[in-house]
């Protein structure tokens, strides 16, 4: 391939990560290499996110650390590097270097300083967590690398704390994305010009100073995203362990379906509002470059899975999707002084926006605001600034349900046939309207299930 005459628009690469139970273990990593080899021809960028489990075990053995158990925390890992040893045992020839042998036996010093460190709170712990949590992806990308070469694919590492730029926020960094494309750009496309296939760890970063940051649980998909958007990448492909975006959680309904077509819009809205194969974050680097984004399965690798693109159209009864997301708490505002004072909304809202709390759902009357948090990190300091403008409820405990399909807003008759197949619930609060493609309401937590597969016996049962 002639490298100066290499242009993306005729030849655009092809942005393929792989979850956690995609390199869960030897099996899985067989398959990941036939996914990658099968599509050689598209020029595939990999990402993917730490072997599953890891992510968990590193920030458990952080807890540990941190509570003073340093010795405990560092033998609770040992499990997982055996894991990552087996399949290096399994895939890679004992003869010659072995360089993820010599990186893991780094890592494992690093880490066991990092956790030294945590126990004694000689570094900010917030910098600390990120340090270690990160080598999840660190190792799963370095391994995958060389089960890659090992398999005569010529894959090559690429550290993605030093493509991906971001903030100082630690545990969920954002990316800064002019600075970020550059570099992605400078570094992987004369790698992908030259005929390597580029392997990076999602989910890690750094930020200016060189920090190792994260960038949110679940955020290898971001990571994908942000390398696709960089690129201009001809496609996404989000490899996961389900085939593609299904007509609810498969765990909650086992009869749930895979939906083959999904707007942008409405992807963003299930991923917003649970539906946990996608991270929130993603869509919108694809919108923004007009990248499709496909979902698709490695334990299913023929099936087409779902493809994300801008225009979905509506389906016969409308629905297309139901999402949920549990662990909501109601915050309930009253104030006397809200009748004819339009400046309370503004103050509400800067109150959240001072602790950088995301309201989800909200509901107003004349008199008092409810809306939901699925963040309480800081509610006791946003509770006590929200008392001094009125009476403040909080109540825990709730699910938010978010019901999804281009063309619901419109249709007439829809939101009472959802209402009436679930009249035995009670709803604490509602969102219709704002968006043209969602309907949000909020149960009982307890209650979310049960309203779930109601709602998708009525609407998907053939
Ligand atoms: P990965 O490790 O590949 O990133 P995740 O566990 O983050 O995978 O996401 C896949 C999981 O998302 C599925 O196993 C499924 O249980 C869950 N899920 C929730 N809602 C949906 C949905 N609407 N469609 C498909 N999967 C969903
Ligand atoms: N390994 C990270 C997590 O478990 C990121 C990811 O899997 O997307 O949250
Ligand atoms: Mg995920």
């Amino acid at each position: 391939m002639a490298k100066s005459s290499f242009v993306y628009p005729e030849n655009r690469p092809t942005v393929m990560k792989f979850g956690g139970t995609s390199v869960g273990d030897v099996a899985a990593f067989e398959r990941v290499v036939n996914v990658v080899s099968g599509q050689a021809e598209r020029l595939p960028i990999v990402v993917v996110s730490a072997m599953t489990k890891v992510t968990d075990a590193l920030l458990a053995a952080f807890e540990m650390a941190k509570s003073g158990d340093l010795s405990g925390a560092v033998a609770s890992l040992e499990p997982h590097w055996e894991r990552h040893l087996e399949v290096e045992r399994h895939f890679i020839p004992l003869e010659g270097s072995n360089l993820f042998l010599a990186e893991l036996d780094l890592a494992r010093g690093e880490i066991s300083d990092l956790l030294l460190r945590t126990s004694r709170r000689s570094l900010p712990l917030s910098m600390l967590k990120d340090a270690i949590v990160s080598y999840g992806e660190q190792l799963s990308s370095r391994l995958l690398t060389e089960v890659l070469k090992a398999k005569g694919v010529n894959a090559r590492h690429f550290d993605s704390r030093r493509l991906i730029v971001t903030d100082d926020e630690f545990g969920s960094a954002t990316p800064i994305m002019q600075e970020t494309t550059e570099l992605v750009r400078l570094e992987l496309t004369p790698a992908v010009e030259t005929g390597e296939v580029p392997v990076m760890g999602g989910f890690i970063a750094g930020n200016r100073a060189g920090e190792t940051t994260t960038l949110g649980r679940g955020g290898s998909d971001y990571s994908a995203a942000i390398v696709a958007a960089a690129l201009n990448a001809g496609e996404l492909q989000i490899w996961t362990d389900v085939t593609g975006v299904m007509t609810c959680d498969p765990r909650i309904c086992s009869d749930a379906r895979t939906i083959p077509v999904l707007s942008y819009e409405e992807a963003a809205e299930l991923a917003y509002f649970g539906a946990k194969v996608l991270h929130p974050k993603t869509i919108k680097p694809a919108v923004d470059h007009g990248i499709p984004v496909r979902v698709c399965n490695t334990f299913e690798p023929e099936a087409v899975g779902t493809m994300v693109v801008a225009e979905s159209g509506e389906t016969p009864n409308k629905i297309k999707s139901i999402a949920h997301k549990k662990g909501i708490t109601i915050l309930r505002i009253t104030s006397a002084r809200m009748l004819g004072s339009y400046g309370f909304m503004s103050a509400v809202f800067q109150v959240f926006d001072r602790y950088r709390t995301v309201i989800d759902v909200i509901s107003t009357s004349e008199v008092s605001i409810a809306l939901t948090l699925d963040n309480t990190e800081a509610v006791d300091k946003i509770v006590e600034e929200l008392r001094r403008l009125g009476d403040v409820e909080v109540d825990p405990g709730y699910a938010v349900v978010c019901v999804v399909g281009e063309g619901l807003r419109a249709s007439t008759g829809l939101a009472s046939k959802i209402f009436s197949t679930i009249d035995d619930v009670n709803i604490a609060l509602v969102s219709h309207g704002a968006s043209a493609v969602n309907l949000t309401f909020v149960v009982s937590e307890g209650d979310a299930a049960l309203v779930i597969r109601k709602l998708h016996k009525e609407f998907f049962d053939s």
